[in-house]
């Protein structure tokens, strides 16, 4: 079944937020945000691929975000690109096969190139050619899918969807959509995603930048207005109508935050626990929005929550909490009573 038929039937998870979850356990410098770790410890990778899997993650996504060339070209390391990329999908592709029960499926990404500029037409074609080498990269690699994520411009996510689809590969179109709550050319959540559906895509929706409540709030628009799939990737963060997106955040009750920016490193005060996320992605099925993710912040907990709040039982669901056998909180009557009855 490829990933339209299993949209069909319903609800998937896709755990990403790759980037994130490397720099704080040291293995990335936050800014540049290059996958590097992919070529110097790709055990670590595989590990994490591991967590989400047993989480519930029916995609394993080749972490290829933000390894593409402008962001290689930035720490000046453009000779890493190919090797970069494909020891990304290799790693993706060797950890889902760890898991044959499982039907996963594996995707490649292609994100903002940070290049892009309407009025330089130099950056449509840069912007192409760097897409194109992606997919091919990709599609080489035999991915199930491709996602286009974390797009501002509805004019950049055109090249991207048309590079994905001249290879005929499945593609997912996920905006990220700054304050304002349009796109950097002017269009609206929906209206942006409605054109990628009129071009093609096959699955449309929204990633990063914004929390749960912040997407779902430009998320049921989309679902008004498209008919094909849609996907739903927000960031664990408690973002806000005054400051809807991640990258410009405050945390009023930390005064320590170099520069007053909690982005990127400095978010841990504004982090949603598991069940916040369950109800994003419980909601999310409630409304037939099936592409049900999760973005930079992820951990393995959070995709867990999600995956059992839709009604499925991932593996690491076997270490889910018992409260019942707890020193203090536990009701088993082999407890001590006097460790029950005290109050902390
Ligand atoms: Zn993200």
């Amino acid at each position: 079944m490829n990933l339209i038929e299993r949209l069909d039937k319903g609800p998937i998870i896709c755990a990403e937020g790759y980037l994130f979850a490397m720099e704080r356990r040291g293995y990335l410098s936050a800014g540049a945000f290059v996958p590097e770790v992919v070529l110097e410890h790709p055990e670590v990778v595989t590990q994490l691929h591991r967590e989400f899997i047993r989480a519930g993650s029916d995609v394993v996504q080749a972490f290829t975000y933000y390894g593409h060339r402008e962001k290689l070209r930035i720490i000046g390391k453009e000779n890493l690109l190919e090797p970069l990329q494909k020891n990304a999908l290799n790693i993706a592709k060797k950890t889902a096969k760890e898991f044959p029960q499982l039907n996963l499926m594996v995707c490649g990404d292609v994100a903002n190139t940070n290049i892009y500029d309407p009025k330089d037409s130099s950056t449509l074609k840069q912007c192409q050619s760097m897409y194109e080498e992606q997919v091919l990269w990709a599609k080489e690699a035999g991915v199930d899918f491709i996602v286009a994520e974390t797009i501002n411009w509805v004019e950049e996510m055109k090249i991207a969807l048309k590079a994905i689809k001249q290879e005929n590969i499945i593609a997912v179109a996920n905006f990220a959509i700054p304050r304002g709550d349009i796109t950097r050319d002017g269009f609206s959540a929906e209206d942006a995603c409605k054109i990628m559906e009129d071009l093609g895509a096959d699955v449309v929706g929204l990633n990063c930048y914004r929390g749960p409540k912040m997407t779902m709030k430009l998320l049921n628009k989309v679902r008004d207005k498209v008919s094909c799939h849609v996907a739903g990737l927000p960031v664990p963060y408690r973002t806000t109508e005054e400051e809807p997106g991640f990258l410009n955040i405050s945390d009023n009750d930390c005064d320590c935050i170099p520069g007053g920016n909690a982005f990127p490193v400095a978010l841990d005060n504004l982090y949603c626990n598991r069940y916040e996320m369950a109800e994003f992605a419980k909601e999310c099925k409630k409304k037939n929005i099936n592409f049900i993710g999760i973005c930079c912040g992820a951990e393995a907990h959070h995709v867990r929550e999600m995956s059992i709040a839709i009604g499925k039982k991932p593996i690491s669901m076997k270490y889910s909490p018992d409260m019942s056998k707890h020193f203090h909180h536990g009701t088993d009557n082999s407890l001590k009573k006097i460790n029950r009855e005290i109050k902390y």
